[in-house]
């Protein structure tokens, strides 16, 4: 028998060809076919692994080695301290998307905002973060996509159920009429030109096309924010999205009729959100 530790090794090297990372990953894979924490795992390294969480292990590990992404096959990922359930069918989350929702929650808090729309909103990592965190602001979450609204239920936390509604619509349309008037609009559309999607990372071919596509362009979805959303903010409201670093300048430029637009950078230093104050 094998022990967890040489198992982990083994997961390791396999994984070295797909990520640079094969270490964690392969650790991480190993935490999760054992169900073990990390202080379990130190404890119990040396231990014969039990064979059916050997063979799972090895699943895993098979099928991150094909390219399949780490969240999906872990069935989660961690955004502002909340874990959100993933899987095939909605985009995974991303660091810089965290600062999204981030300087939304600085100006809800600042500003006493109460009702906030996330437009295109998936798995819901923004809006359900803004809801946990900000006890006094309602927010309503936007989304078409099947797969990502059974995400988006479940990742609706029981503590801020009151205060998250699930609005299932296409935002390329027109808004309903009997939505109540937002104070911050905040949007992750898919944005990426579609002639770029067959050329991006075998990890990002995994995630549905309709998270990442914005059209010819990649601006399509903020076209229809300008034309059906924006004009529901109040003057003193506030909109923010994230965009393709070559995309920010475009946005501020488009963006300029409704309010004052800029643009801000993302850790990595590139130019990834566009803020408007109306
Ligand atoms: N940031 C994502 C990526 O690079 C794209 C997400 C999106 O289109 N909204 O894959």
């Amino acid at each position: 028998m094998i022990s967890y530790k040489l198992l982990s090794a083994e997961g390791e090297a396999r994984l070295r060809e797909v990520t640079e990372n094969a270490a964690e990953e392969a650790l991480q894979l190993l935490l999760y076919a054992t169900g073990m924490d990390r202080t379990a795992y130190l404890l119990r390294r040396n231990d014969s692994a039990v064979r059916e969480q050997a063979e799972a292990y090895r699943r895993l590990v098979a099928e991150r080695a094909q390219g399949e992404p780490l969240q999906y096959l872990m069935r989660s990922q961690d955004f502002l301290g909340h874990t959100f359930a993933v899987g095939p069918g909605v985009l995974i989350p991303r660091p810089e998307t965290e600062e999204l929702a981030l300087l939304c929650i600085q100006k809800i808090r600042d500003r006493g905002y109460r009702r906030v729309f996330d437009l295109c909103a998936g798995a819901g990592c923004i809006g359900v973060s803004i809801a946990l965190k900000c006890p006094q602001t309602e927010v309503w979450l936007f989304e078409k996509y099947e797969p990502a609204i059974g995400y988006l239920q479940r990742n609706i936390p029981a503590s801020a159920a009151d205060r998250a509604h699930l609005i299932e619509t296409d935002i390329l349309n027109a808004p309903a009429k009997a939505l109540p008037q937002p104070d911050l609009i905040v949007s992750n559309p898919p944005y990426i030109p579609t002639g770029e999607i067959p050329g991006l990372q075998r990890e990002v071919l995994r995630e549905p096309a309709t998270a990442l596509d914005g059209g010819d362009d990649g601006l399509a979805f903020y076209r229809a924010i300008l034309r059906h959303w924006t004009p529901l903010l109040p003057v003193g409201g506030f909109a923010a999205f994230e965009c393709g670093e070559d995309q920010a300048d475009i946005l501020c430029t488009m963006f300029s009729h409704v309010g004052n637009a800029r643009k801000e950078r993302d850790a990595f230093g590139a130019d990834r959100f566009v803020t408007i104050e109306k």
